[in-house]
């Protein structure tokens, strides 16, 4: 019905045509910033007392936009909303949900420099780290539409004499979205998005540091008649509405993307029997990572340097993907550490509305945690690149910082910074790089470069984490093509992006007649 699946690809923003329509949209959200949007519980618009601004973190004099901060109260109310459009989105045919996605990406892709302005502006993406983030939406969109007409076909069984058996998959009930900031279209999207096109109905609080970006692609589900009800838009905090939310007794399944923290924090919540209840309540969690490249001695050193600096200070190593630990065999280690300090010192950090390559980092908790490692990393380590003190003036740059001879159960081995921190090990051989890079709680991505056949075999086997990368970077997947999600205390093992994903929002029913 829809032609094949592709990905979307990106723009090369060092050519004139991508940069000037960058610029344009830049101009166009430019004048639209500081605007308000609602809370939105079965197509009601409704606000609060209590109103947050979001601002731009590498300029803290422009609020992007205002959103009302919901309560406990009205996330009980955008429950029971989803739960009374659960009755009738639950048995609209497949493909009738399956077209609201695809129109959603034509809008997006038509859209796709203004979508990409509003992160620049509200989450500090590089042009390309934000055009990345709009495609990778996109192709959830399109990619979840196909593959919810795939796993809603009557599915084969073995036959029996004189029965007729099938299986069908049917959604489970209202569902708590809560995004993390970081990849706040596409994983805010995708997840609302796999839920919904599976026939669920979902309440939508998108994290306290990106509701504008949530909230322009809520305008755009509005802006295609998705029923009311079926999506409900409602920031907030966290604490007080994802705990209302995830302790609801209605709330059949919690997708969850965010910190080991607060992850292991709701996956206990939801454990417990509320009255009324009538259901173990599922839970789809993704997770942080302490994510590792190992180097093994004979790698192409120049080209290692370029993947670990993308993988570790590209939006300002706020991915969960990011490397954070590189692991490299003794051989090479100093002149490694030489060129990715050289290339990593060349970088531009500013305000990324002006075309940097680096941008601020999230917020002000973010800023303290980082400085908080970097002090960390000077203890731990032997400092290669220093940022400085902290000293925010009008955002919160933090450059890209670098500590060596790090030894592999420290603080700064072990446990998430999400900032541009990178740790760099020491390895007497490739089987120790790999004992090592499998030492952590985490198991999200990882990559390994060696020349050797037998090394890269053995990182195949050994290397314990959920996306696994040879000679080459260790971020940036892509829609089905690297389905994406870790191991360990990196999350309850599911692929976002990847053809059994869907079935996490699904539950199947067998039916036998017999003739
Ligand atoms: P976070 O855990 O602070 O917040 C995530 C979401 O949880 C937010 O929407 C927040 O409001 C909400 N929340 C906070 N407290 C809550 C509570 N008590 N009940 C319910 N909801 C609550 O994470 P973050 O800072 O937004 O995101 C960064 C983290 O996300 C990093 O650890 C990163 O590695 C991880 N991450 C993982 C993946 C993945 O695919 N595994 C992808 C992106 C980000």
């Amino acid at each position: 019905m829809f032609t094949p699946f592709k990905n979307e690809l990106y723009v090369d923003f060092s050519q004139p045509e991508p940069a000037n329509k960058m610029k344009a949209a830049l101009d166009l959200v430019g004048s639209q910033l500081g605007r308000t949007y609602p809370i939105t519980i079965g197509g009601e618009q409704i606000t609060t007392g209590s109103i947050a601004s979001s601002v731009n973190p590498a300029l803290f004099s422009q609020v992007v936009g205002l959103t009302p901060d919901a309560t406990a109260e009205l996330a009980d109310k955008a429950v029971l909303a989803a739960a009374e459009a659960f009755k009738t989105w639950s048995k609209t045919p497949v493909e009738d949900r399956a077209r609201y996605l695809v129109k959603i990406a034509a809008i997006l892709r038509r859209r796709i420099y203004e979508f990409s302005a509003w992160m620049v502006y509200e989450s500090s993406k590089s042009y390309l780290e934000a055009y990345a983030d709009t495609a990778e939406a996109i192709d959830f969109l399109e990619f979840y539409a196909r593959e919810a007409i795939r796993w809603c076909a009557p599915h084969p069984t073995t036959g029996w004499p004189g029965e007729e058996n099938t299986v069908e998959y049917l959604p489970i009930g209202v569902g708590a979205v809560i995004p993390p900031w970081n990849f706040p279209l596409a994983i805010m999207a995708g997840m609302t998005m796999s839920a919904v096109v599976t026939g669920n109905t979902v309440v939508l609080k998108p994290a306290e540091q990106s509701p504008i970006v949530a909230a322009k692609f809520f305008e755009v589900l509005e802006s295609v008649g998705l029923p009311a009800g079926v999506v409900n838009f409602v920031p907030g905090p966290g604490e007080i509405v994802g705990e209302a939310l995830t302790g609801h007794p209605f709330v059949r399944f919690v997708s969850f993307t965010g910190s080991k923290d607060v992850g292991l924090h709701i996956y206990q919540r939801i454990a417990t029997h509320q009255p009324g209840q009538k259901w173990m309540k599922r839970a789809i969690m993704e997770m942080g990572g302490k994510d590792a490249i190992v180097v093994d001695e004979d790698a192409d050193l120049d080209a290692v340097a370029a993947d670990v600096v993308a993988s570790a200070f590209s939006f300002q190593g706020q991915k969960c993907s990011a490397c954070s630990r590189l692991i490299a065999h003794t051989g090479i280690y100093e002149p490694l550490i030489e060129k990715v300090a050289e290339l990593a010192s060349k970088l531009s950090i500013g305000n990324p509305v002006e075309g940097t390559y680096m941008g601020a980092v999230i917020d002000a908790d973010a800023y303290a945690r980082i400085h908080r490692y970097i002090e960390i990393g000077r203890a731990e380590g032997r400092t290669i690149l220093d940022p400085g003190d902290a000293n925010a003036c009008d955002g919160w740059l933090v450059g890209p910082a670098i500590f060596a001879d790090i030894a592999p159960q420290s603080r700064l081995a072990q446990e998430e910074v999400f900032g541009p921190v990178l740790a760099v090990l020491r390895a007497e051989s490739f089987d120790h790089a790999l004992d090592i890079a499998n030492s952590t709680d985490f198991g999200l991505t990882g990559a390994a470069y060696s020349n050797k056949r037998s090394h890269i075999d053995k990182a195949r086997r050994e290397f314990h984490v959920g996306n696994l990368y040879l000679n080459r970077k260790c971020t940036g997947a892509y829609v089905d093509v690297q389905p994406f999600g870790g191991f360990n205390m990196s999350g309850t093992d599911s692929k976002a992006g990847g053809r059994d994903y869907l079935g996490l929002f699904l539950q199947a029913k067998s039916i036998s007649e017999r003739w």
